[in-house]
């Protein structure tokens, strides 16, 4: 059995690489060809308030089976200088159930929700995009933002985030990338951007309807769990709406509130996978809007375990252990 440590996964692990496995998955999913297993979520009981859980899945042709679990430790950081999601991804040979490898999940959990976004923006975001919208400048945003730019010719990053005080490292990533930031309002950032990133914890909508002007894409990558909300439903009736897994979309993801709200049909969501595959027209006109509801699935987590394996052997850095 392969271990990757945690320390090791930064030096191991492309964008491109990260891109590319989350593309071929998500296009593999839609193909029929792999699929997620019922995620287990379950509080912890304790002083430590914890969250624990697993995602699964298998990919038939890909060759990945296995799962990420971890969850939130909310007092990790202030008790024990650790960070406060922890999780570990464990990959197993489908041919006969034998674990072939245990990779560190922390990096790779940002990196392929980094991917995810990366992938809706190089298949439904207009060529010609120029500006970038970030809202939200927790941990997640500057791999989001890293990610992005990467995607199309953008000229300019601007800015807004709920807690004023965090917008610096919006502003660092984008110095870092060599564009200019500015950090806006909300009306502002949506009649600037033509790419808008929504990566926030919030349970109420920051992004308004009325905010957004027709040929914007929009990522929404921060709704993953029930209550959560980040843009107003009427937005989604507007757009064309993709996601990576509809189950999810629909009960834990943006759409939750679309749909609940009657708004739209889980019908009108399309997956991203189709669209890659070409079995989805995806963007039609310039004026469309599009909008990515990320959910995060527990195949992209071994897509991207698995190319980093791959590398890890390749560097001549996996530690073998005869398990
Ligand atoms: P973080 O704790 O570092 O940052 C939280 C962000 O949310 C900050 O920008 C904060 O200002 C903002 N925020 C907090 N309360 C808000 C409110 N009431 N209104 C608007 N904004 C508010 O978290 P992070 O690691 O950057 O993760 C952000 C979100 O992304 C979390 O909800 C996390 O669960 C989610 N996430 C999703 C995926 C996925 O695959 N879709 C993967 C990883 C994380």
């Amino acid at each position: 059995m392969i271990i990757v440590p945690e320390a090791a996964i930064a030096g191991l692990v492309s964008p491109e690489a990260s891109f590319a496995a989350v593309e071929a998955v998500f296009a593999a999913m839609s193909r029929g060809d792999a699929r997620n297993f019922p995620v287990v979520r379950e509080a912890l009981p304790g002083p430590e308030e914890a969250l624990y859980g697993f995602k699964g899945g298998v990919d038939a042709v890909g060759g990945a089976l296995g799962l990420k679990a971890g969850g939130y430790w909310p007092h990790n950081l202030e008790r024990r200088n650790l960070i406060n999601h922890q999780s570990t991804v464990f990959l197993f040979d489908p041919a006969t159930g034998k674990p072939t490898a245990m990779v560190g999940g922390n990096l790779l959990t940002a990196l392929r929700t980094a991917a995810a976004s990366a992938v809706s923006i190089a298949h439904l975001s207009r060529p010609d995009s120029k500006v970038l919208g970030m809202i939200g400048a927790g941990h997640q945003s500057a791999f989001q933002m890293r990610a992005a730019v990467r995607q199309r010719g953008f000229e300019k990053v601007v800015g807004w985030n709920y807690h004023p005080e965090m917008l610096s490292r919006l502003s660092d990533t984008a110095a870092e990338l060599g564009l200019p930031f500015e950090a806006v309002d909300l009306p502002t950032l949506g009649a600037q951007a033509d790419v808008i990133i929504s990566i926030t914890s919030s349970q109420a909508p920051s992004l308004m309807d009325a905010h957004v002007r027709p040929g914007t894409h929009i990522a929404c990558m921060g709704t993953d769990t029930k209550g959560k909300q980040e843009v107003e439903a009427a937005l989604l009736a507007r757009a064309r709406v993709f996601t990576d897994e509809v189950a999810q979309s629909v009960t834990i993801g943006e759409a939750q509130h679309a749909v609940g709200q009657g708004l739209i049909a889980e019908g009108d969501v399309g997956e991203l996978g189709a669209v890659i595959n070409g079995d989805n027209p995806g963007r039609i006109s310039a004026d469309d809007i599009t909008l990515f509801d990320g959910t995060g699935v527990g195949l992209q987590d071994l897509a991207v375990a698995s190319s980093v394996v791959e590398r890890a052997i390749e560097a001549g850095v996996a530690l073998d252990v005869d398990f």
